[in-house]
């Protein structure tokens, strides 16, 4: 016999509230204290070039006086390429930081909100044609890199990409030095990667741990270490293009240095040899 169930009354059944523009967390990785990775489902609708970022976050708290909820909005890169069908990112996790003193809690299955609106200038679309294509990182500025490095099109367009990302200790380092050596395990990207797999080339740094590399990129270009470590002409603006993310100290300084070397800054409507892009603002 069947069990009898009761009727459910339709008219009373209410939809289980979502967020606005709610996407579904599918995996979390922590890193370190300080960071982690996260993916999410990526909206259908949802299109954007390798390197470009997004509104995402959480509901807020209930205002005092109203009890309404606002949405708790950051810019995140997009840290997964653009044929991937879902999105990933990569986190700072800031002890009193108004979004991600939440967002470093969140678990797979949980939701965020995601405004589907992607911008950025660390798009090749940004660069003019060249030959070597640097990109600069420093912390969390590795996210977009991240996208880029992981697009097949960043391997039809240049002959040489070199990734360096400077960090404080080397555990900041896992996310790209895990990434790359997946990539270069990987069987379908291999073929782009050339025989010696040394078209995409990784300069890791640190500037308070010892490493087998100290001191911040800056530094290092300035005195040549860089160029004769990995046996390269100096910056040459006929032939070298280059993407920074980081601070804004890093940003302002490493512009200096590019400009200094004949290359002039880009954007979506005008590109040149470089761009730049803030990883956050404070
Ligand atoms: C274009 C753009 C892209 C961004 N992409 C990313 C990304 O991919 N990943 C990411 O983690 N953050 C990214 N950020 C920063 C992000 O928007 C938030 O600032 C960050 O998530 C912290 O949010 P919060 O509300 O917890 O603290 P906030 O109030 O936003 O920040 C508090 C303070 O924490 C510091 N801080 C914030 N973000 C970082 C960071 N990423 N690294 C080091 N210190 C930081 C700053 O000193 C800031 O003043 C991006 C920012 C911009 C402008």
């Amino acid at each position: 016999m069947t069990e009898q169930r009761p009727l459910t009354d339709t008219a009373t059944v209410r939809p289980v509230p979502t967020l606005p523009d709610a996407q579904t967390v599918t995996e979390v990785q922590h890193y370190t204290d300080r960071l982690f990775r996260f993916r999410v489902t990526r909206p259908q609708s949802l299109r954007f070039r390798s390197g470009e970022f997004v509104m995402i976050g959480l509901m807020g708290d209930p205002d005092p006086a109203t009890g309404r909820q606002k949405p708790l909005l950051r810019a995140y890169s997009i840290a997964s390429p653009s044929w991937d069908d879902e999105l990933e990112f990569y986190s700072i996790k800031v002890p009193d930081g108004p979004l991600t003193s939440r967002l470093q809690h969140i678990e797979e299955g949980d939701q965020i909100i995601l405004r589907p609106k992607p911008v950025g200038t660390l798009v090749h679309d940004a660069l003019l044609p060249g030959k070597r294509l640097w990109l600069f990182a420093t912390g969390t500025g590795f996210a977009p890199f991240a996208s880029i490095i992981r697009d097949p099109e960043t391997y039809e367009r240049f002959d040489e990409i070199i990734v360096t990302h400077t960090c404080r200790e080397v555990a900041e380092l896992t996310y790209s030095r895990e990434m790359i050596e997946g990539l270069r395990q990987d069987e379908l990207m291999q073929e782009l990667l050339g025989d010696g797999l040394d078209k995409l080339r990784y300069y890791p740094t640190t500037t308070r741990e010892e490493s087998p590399k100290m001191g911040r990129i800056t530094t290092l270009l300035e005195s040549g270490e860089v160029q004769s470590d990995l046996g390269l002409p100096p910056l040459d603006p006929a032939v070298d293009r280059a993407m920074v993310c980081g601070s804004l100290e890093f940003n302002h300084d490493i512009k200096a240095l590019l400009e200094g070397a004949g290359l002039h800054e880009g954007a979506n409507s005008e590109p040149a040899e470089f761009v730049i892009e803030k990883a956050f603002v404070g």
